[in-house]
């Protein structure tokens, strides 16, 4: 076979080839492969290799905006509440809430509104003062001055989260090719007839760019234009402790710097802190607009080493064993792309889901499932989700 397929012959054919095999990819090859359709899933790395093994853990319901953002990321939440029964495997899910540490009287204002608007939404946060935030994290710095929780907000193991997708697909019959990159996209009279790919051609009239923070790539090969822009986040990886952390704790900070792009603090640095199972703290983090800029300088990592310390002092004399660096998927509007192409028929984009990718999983299968099948529970947030809300403007 790779005679042929260094000769380009067409190797293969798959009613649906899924591009990039990362949370989304892998998700979404499940529940189509579910609904009965015929799916292969390529990727240039391995499963879950990129953005999705370089990120934090977190399924903030409490940081996202009210309105669709919500609504998307808390139909999501719910999901995961099924789907290691469905996966049948553990992702570490854990519903162990959520805490935004409160260190400003101007954090504070910001905060009171933020939180009066999720409770608004229908989310359950509540706002604490002092003693009762050092309660929740006994670690947060003595001169905090309170904190927002939520019991719904959770955390899933995103590495484990792409191989259950992905193994979950594969007893459903998707075929799976790993370290095959797509190179082209074939097509004829307006419509796809295939992906070529590192290997050769996959004949196909239906093909999914899941490519998350490298849609554009693929995009530019379709010839549909699109605009997703890298923004680079780091993450400093200790060595294994005891339980320090109660469920996921980020601070006011990264809040702001998520949703407030005219004020960003130096390198959009916020405290994003979890643990692992086996010990091991993720501290954050970062965004910066570098391009695929790997090379973090040091003044990146001191700062987020040092704004860490400085809401969790009991950080300080933790060792750092390395760090880690992935790009989110930015749009321009927090939300994803889930859109079928007018000008290439067969043509779909399912990416940018920034820094929410992990949260959003679960029902971004559920979204293009009930994009190609037509009908479904989620269908009524699709049109809310098409590239042509960013017709007039471009972030490049
Ligand atoms: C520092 C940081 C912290 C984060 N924290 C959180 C968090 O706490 N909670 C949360 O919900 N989200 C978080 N995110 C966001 C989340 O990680 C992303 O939204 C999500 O991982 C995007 O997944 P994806 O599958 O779209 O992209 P990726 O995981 O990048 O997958 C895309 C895949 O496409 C493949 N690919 C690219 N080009 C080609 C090609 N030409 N041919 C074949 N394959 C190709 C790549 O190899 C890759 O595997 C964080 C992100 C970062 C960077």
């Amino acid at each position: 076979m790779s005679m042929y397929m260094k000769a380009g012959i067409r190797m293969t054919s798959a009613e649906i080839v899924v591009i990039g095999a990362g949370v989304i990819g892998t998700s979404i090859a499940f529940r189509l492969a579910e609904s009965g359709r015929q799916v292969m899933m390529i990727d240039r790395n391995g499963i879950g290799a990129a953005t999705s093994s370089a990120c934090d853990k977190a399924i903030f319901l409490q940081s996202k905006r009210p309105g669709l953002h919500m609504d998307l990321a808390r139909e999501s939440r719910n999901m995961y509440n099924t789907l290691e029964e469905e996966l049948g495997q553990s992702v570490e899910f854990k519903g162990a809430g959520g805490t935004v540490a409160i260190h400003t009287e101007q954090q504070m204002l910001f905060m009171k509104k933020f939180v009066h608007d999720q409770t608004q939404a229908g989310i359950n946060v509540s706002l604490l003062n002092q003693k009762e935030a050092k309660e929740q994290q006994p670690i947060l710095a003595d001169d905090i001055i309170g904190a927002s929780y939520s019991p719904d907000d959770a955390e899933v193991n995103p590495l484990k989260l792409s191989q259950g997708f992905a193994t979950a697909a594969k007893r459903l019959g998707v075929e799976i090719m790993t370290h095959t990159e797509a190179i082209g996209i074939e097509k004829s009279n307006g419509k796809v007839t295939g992906v070529k790919t590192s290997k050769g051609v996959i004949s196909t009239e239906t093909v999914i760019n899941a490519c998350g923070p490298f849609a554009s790539s693929i995009a530019r090969f379709s010839g549909v234009p699109m605009n997703i822009k890298p923004r680079r986040g780091v993450i400093l990886i200790s060595e294994k402790v005891d339980p320090i952390v109660n469920g996921s704790l980020l601070d006011a900070q990264y809040i702001a710097a998520k949703h407030l792009s005219g004020q960003q603090p130096e390198y959009g640095i916020g405290l994003s802190l979890g643990q692992t199972d086996s010990g091991n703290l993720l501290i954050g983090g970062s965004r910066e607009f570098v391009g695929f800029n790997k090379h973090v300088h040091s003044d990146v990592l001191h700062a987020i080493a040092y704004h860490a310390c400085k809401v969790v002092p009991a950080l300080t004399n933790i060792r750092i064993i390395r760090s880690m660096v992935g790009f989110r998927p930015f749009t321009g509007d927090g939300l994803p792309i889930i859109d079928r192409s007018e000008q290439l028929r067969g043509y779909i984009l399912a990416a940018g889901h920034e820094g929410d990718g992990i949260a959003l999983s679960p029902i971004t299968g559920c979204l293009v499932r009930d994009l190609l099948n037509g009908g479904g529970p989620t269908s009524r947030f699709l049109p809310h989700l098409t590239s042509d809300r960013f017709k007039e403007k471009t972030l490049l």
